[in-house]
């Protein structure tokens, strides 16, 4: 059977991706981004509502008597330097909110988010004949800053434009193109971070026992903090606890007056996190009076966010969307003769079937790679995956996968983002699998 053409072709949305990638903008500062949105979503019949929030921007389309669906992009980049050397990689700097001059890069993928939920958008626009509803798209600021849903939330966003019934979210994540997860229940550890200020007494290098040394302390504390996992914590439970910054000191022959740590807790179970967090403070404190400090230790806590628990009913209701869904293809994988290279050396065919991982415990790891003739790790198949051709994979996804090797740090931040929906207070639904990410 043919094809019914999409309002926007794969070319179409690549061309939109590759611009959003090209023209990133931090946190609050998404002015461009935003006015693409608003003017393509206007055109679609949108009612159109801007600067919610700050450069938040809610899209409704009132299609009758029906339950209220929230589609959710963030819209925000991040203070890094592109070097994936794409010939549409980022070459934009700007102002940090510090005054800074940074560059700025979609490293955490907000490009393709936007460039999915306008895709959305313009189906679902194009579709209004075979549902029943309100459609309320919301495009996010500043999820990086994990300030940017509260500020719409802060806005009116449900007093203005309704409560949902659902809120449906997502993000880009190291799965190979072409593959969606989805996961009930709890998805998405919790986050605690801190900054601690170890006192000390500083002094001539060459008389530390006129002095109280920080930098010991801090080492010792560093040390000390790392059993709370190891010796403290159930092997049947989880927590990481990082010091991801030790600062102290400027010369080497002088000893500080203190030491700065920068901790971030990752846990699932809120009694876990709640025992952990206590664990800090009590081996912080009790390192600083070991060291005879001269007074006790300065603990900030400077972010927060819950676990993310996804609504059981509503994954398993999407699950069953996205299998309900015509094929795009029958028969899974289209081998269209042209390949497409993925960074991390995997390859992927291009325009390929969605394949969909999820909602159970399975987890993306768990499915098998196959090798190609040369040997490499290509497209994976197992038990797990359903050829699906439901959502179109197509160049978007890969252009994603391309950028796996941007960092690490994409994937780290993608747990902040799912956070943000915590705020929102409703049920929630994000692609995924459990992850301290
Ligand atoms: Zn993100």
């Amino acid at each position: 059977m043919a094809e019914r053409p999409l309002p926007m072709s794969d070319d179409e949305l690549a061309a939109l991706y590759r611009d959003l990638h090209a023209h990133p903008e931090l946190s609050f500062c998404e002015h461009r981004t935003a006015a693409i949105a608003a003017e393509r979503l206007a055109a679609w019949g949108y009612d159109v509502t801007t600067g919610v929030g700050g450069t938040g921007v809610v899209a409704v389309l009132d299609n009758g008597p029906g339950p209220t669906a929230l589609l959710r992009a963030d819209m925000d980049a991040l203070p890094v330097q592109e070097q994936t050397g794409l010939d549409y990689a980022s070459v934009v700097r700007a102002n940090d909110a510090a005054g800074n001059d940074v560059p700025v890069m979609h490293a955490c993928g907000h490009d393709v988010h936007v460039t999915c939920l306008l895709g959305a958008a313009a189906h679902l626009a194009a579709d209004r004949g075979r549902y029943a509803g309100k459609l309320m798209l919301v495009f996010q600021p500043a999820e990086e800053l994990g300030s940017g849903a509260q500020a719409m939330v802060d806005d009116g966003l449900y007093e203005r434009f309704g409560r949902p019934d659902v809120v449906l979210g997502q993000h880009v994540g190291p799965l190979p193109a072409g593959m969606i997860g989805m996961h009930q229940g709890l998805s998405y550890s919790a986050s605690d971070s801190m900054t601690v200020t170890l006192h000390g007494r500083g002094g001539h290098g060459s008389r530390p026992e006129a002095t109280v040394d920080p930098i010991v302390l801090a080492a010792a504390t560093v040390l000390r903090l790392q059993t709370i996992v190891s010796r403290e914590t159930s092997s049947t439970e989880s927590a990481v606890v990082t010091i991801g910054s030790l600062h102290a000191g400027a010369k080497e022959n002088v000893i500080p007056d203190e030491a700065v740590l920068r901790l971030n807790v990752r846990t699932f179970n809120p009694r876990v996190r709640q025992r952990t967090l206590a664990a800090i403070e009590r081996i912080v404190r009790a390192e600083s009076q070991a060291s005879g400090a001269p007074k006790p230790p300065d603990i900030d806590y400077t972010g927060s966010f819950p676990s993310l628990v996804n609504d059981e009913a509503g994954v398993a209701r999407v699950w069953g969307g996205v299998h309900a869904a015509p094929r795009r293809r029958a028969g899974g994988r289209q081998r269209t003769g042209h390949r497409q290279r993925g960074c991390g050396g995997a390859r992927h065919r291009g325009r390929r079937a969605v394949r969909v991982l999820g909602p159970g415990r399975q987890r993306p790891r768990a499915v098998r790679r196959r090798r190609d003739a040369q040997g490499r790790l290509g497209g994976r198949a197992g038990p797990a995956e359903q050829p699906l051709a439901a959502v179109r994979a197509g160049r978007v996804t890969d252009a994603v996968d391309r950028r796996r090797g941007a960092g690490d740090g994409r994937a780290r931040l993608a747990a902040r983002s799912v956070s943000s929906l915590a705020a929102l207070d409703i049920p929630r639904l994000v692609a995924w699998t459990p992850s301290r990410q």
